[in-house]
């Protein structure tokens, strides 16, 4: 039998490695900036013309490269950077790959000259679509200039996806200016279409963030400075008032190198809760400086992801520095008080305004809802302000009973920036047989059924979470196995986008194991993994109602597993706060099920029992 198996020729090996390097001008920007900075360059020039796609050249003033180097270095897996195994787990340079010359030289015609200091005189080097064409000694400054002319001239599929000049110059500005910030003692000059774009000269850190983001913005950001034994956090936090309608101006640095890492990022939006409006982001530049050995960069070829060996403290560290700076800059509490008193001043109308579309019984009951406790007492030391409960931290418990934490679940579930009742502290409430809550309000009582009325609050933040980009997640400090059968991975497999959007971190391993390393914020501490199996459960048993959409179903699923159960013990806060967001949901009168949440009796309800006239 004829032998059908080939192996690739290293230009098309090449090729194929270009494409998940090179994916666009700006990352052949980014890897000819990475190599240079590698070799201690002082100073960067950068020339393009047509957003990239007709050249790109780069000019540093470092280490250069011998004759030998030179011609060596546009072989893919070529590397100075690394030679051991033991390298590769303790990287300090940018690059380490051995890809990104051979990979360009591959799709495009490039032109490279260099010298080092050593050496009196430099090589010039052309090599087309991967053949080298030319190799001449040739009168050059000590450095590296490389010319890249023509990217993606023999792959027409990936140059035919290049967006408009102006999106790849975007994206190239993007890589240029991260790199300003990450090594703000190099000067960076940036030219495109002979036009000089950015001047940068060497500077301090806070210099080069003026030079980026401009005097203004850079004097609204709060210096972030915090350090333990695993990682040291550095960087800029910017103020609430400063904030985007998109995650534009979010900058993550590790140990140099600019990464992208939704759990970092998260981190830092939690320590941003409460003090930023629904829908904006935080500008943030952050450095951390971790071991090497202890993250893993080498996930993927373009070596923008990473892997931290301890995620959740991490995570844990992050956030408790963010919060810290923050609370420090007093932004809290001044946020704190204007919400309250317009909040306050809202309140009486909001009610009215929510309850006007629903039906004749509710709106006879909308004077009811008013809170008993007249808002002038509103008290500005409001629930949320009370420092940062630890997620999962038990809550004061005024009876002295045991309590699971709720009542910090519940402050954590409070949606951001939603008008709130949370100022009215001490309206007078009381448990009934660890099942109800009894309310007193204006014109009467209310009993509340907790399980009911949780698992509406819950539902309804549910809906409202997954038709949000982002979500968010609790991270587990020690992640729970779990097994299910086959045929439930099968369905959490189908389910993960949406679990992921609830707020589940889970991979599935093999056939019937399942690996949580992150819940949504509500769910109770120690009962992850059980919750998660009733939920499957109950949305299997859903099943026969094959109308409802499986969001919604598993909306309901959810909203009743994670929900505070009847018989569980609240204690003051924990009621309060679960009537506060029942109050401030949308359709309080009715649980997904359509059972009754709340049952009202009137005082002239009671006086009429009573036989009292009057
Ligand atoms: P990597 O950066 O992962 O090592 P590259 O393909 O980007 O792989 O570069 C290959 C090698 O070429 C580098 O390891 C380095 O020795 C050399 N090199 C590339 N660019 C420069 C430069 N601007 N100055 C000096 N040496 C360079
Ligand atoms: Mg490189």
């Amino acid at each position: 039998m004829a032998q059908t198996i080939k192996i690739l020729s290293e230009n098309l090996a090449n090729k194929i490695a270009a494409g998940e390097v090179i994916q666009r001008p700006a990352s052949a920007v980014k890897e000819l900036i990475e190599n240079a900075i590698d070799a201690h360059a002082r100073s960067l020039t950068i020339v393009i013309k047509d957003g990239g796609k007709s050249l790109i050249q780069i000019v540093d003033d470092g280490d250069g490269m011998s004759k030998e180097d030179a011609v060596v270095a546009f072989q893919r897996h070529a590397t100075s950077k690394i030679s051991t195994y033991e390298d590769l787990e303790n990287i300090r340079t940018l690059g380490f790959r051995g890809e990104a010359l051979a990979s360009i030289a591959a799709i495009a015609q490039v032109e490279m000259r260099t010298r080092t200091r050593e050496s009196d005189v430099g090589i010039k080097i052309r090599i087309d679509g991967g053949i080298v064409v030319e190799i001449a000694e040739e009168v050059t400054a000590v450095g590296t200039s490389i010319q890249v002319k023509n990217l993606f001239f023999n792959t027409p599929a990936r140059r035919n996806f290049l967006k408009s000049d102006p999106t790849e110059f975007k994206h190239i500005i993007d890589v240029i200016q991260r790199v300003g910030m990450s090594h703000p003692k190099v000067d960076v000059k940036f030219i495109s279409d002979d036009e000089l774009v950015l001047n940068l000269k060497s500077t301090d850190i806070h210099n080069r963030v003026k030079g980026i983001f401009g005097e203004k913005l850079a004097q609204s950001l709060i210096y972030v400075n915090e350090k333990n034994e695993l990682i040291e956090i550095k960087g800029y936090l910017g103020k609430p008032e400063f904030s985007r309608k998109a995650r534009a101006e979010q900058y993550l640095f590790l140990n140099g190198r600019y990464i992208v890492n939704r759990n970092i990022n998260h981190a830092v939006f939690q320590g941003y809760e409460h003090i930023l409006e629904k829908g904006s982001f935080p500008i943030f530049i952050l450095f951390l400086n971790i071991d090497p050995r202890k993250v893993d960069v080498n996930v993927h070829p373009t070596k923008m992801e990473v892997k931290f060996e301890n995620e959740g403290s991490i995570y844990k560290i992050i956030l408790a520095a963010i919060r810290k700076t923050l609370s420090h800059h007093d932004l809290i509490p001044k946020v704190e008080i204007k919400e309250t008193i317009s909040d306050g001043e809202k309140l009486g109308s909001q009610f009215r305004s929510r309850l006007a579309n629903t039906n004749q019984e509710e709106v006879n009951w909308k004077e009811l809802l008013r809170p008993a406790t007249p808002l002038e007492k509103l008290s500005q030391e409001s629930t949320r302000s009370s420092g940062f409960p630890s997620t999962h931290a038990k809550t004061d418990n005024s009876f002295g009973e045991p309590t699971a934490g709720i009542g910090s679940r519940l402050d954590q579930l409070q949606e951001k920036n939603e008008p709130m009742v949370s100022s009215i502290n001490d309206f007078p409430v009381w448990q009934l047989h660890n099942k109800y809550i009894v309310v007193q309000v204006e014109s009467g009582i209310m009993i509340v059924d907790q399980h009911a009325a949780h698992e509406r609050i819950l539902y309804e933040q549910v809906s409202e979470r997954f038709n949000r980009s982002e979500s968010k997640s609790q991270q587990l400090l020690f992640p729970h196995t779990i097994q299910l059968t086959v045929a439930d991975s099968a369905l959490v497999k189908q389910l993960i986008p949406l679990l992921d959007k609830l707020g589940f971190s889970l991979k599935l391993f093999g056939n019937t194991t399942v690996i949580l390393d992150g819940v949504p914020i509500d769910i109770k501490p120690g009962e992850e993994g059980k919750i998660l199996q009733d939920i499957l459960d109950l949305y299997k048993d859903d099943e026969q109602n094959l109308k409802i959409e499986p969001r919604e179903r598993l909306a309901k699923s959810y909203a009743c597993k994670a929900a505070i159960k009847s018989g569980d013990s609240l204690n003051l806060n924990e009621m309060r706060s679960l009537i506060r967001q029942l109050f401030d949901s949308k359709v309080s009168l009715v649980c997904p099920h359509g059972r009754p949440v709340i049952i009202k009796l009137s005082l002239s309800e009671l006086d009429r029992r009573f036989g009292r006239t009057s």
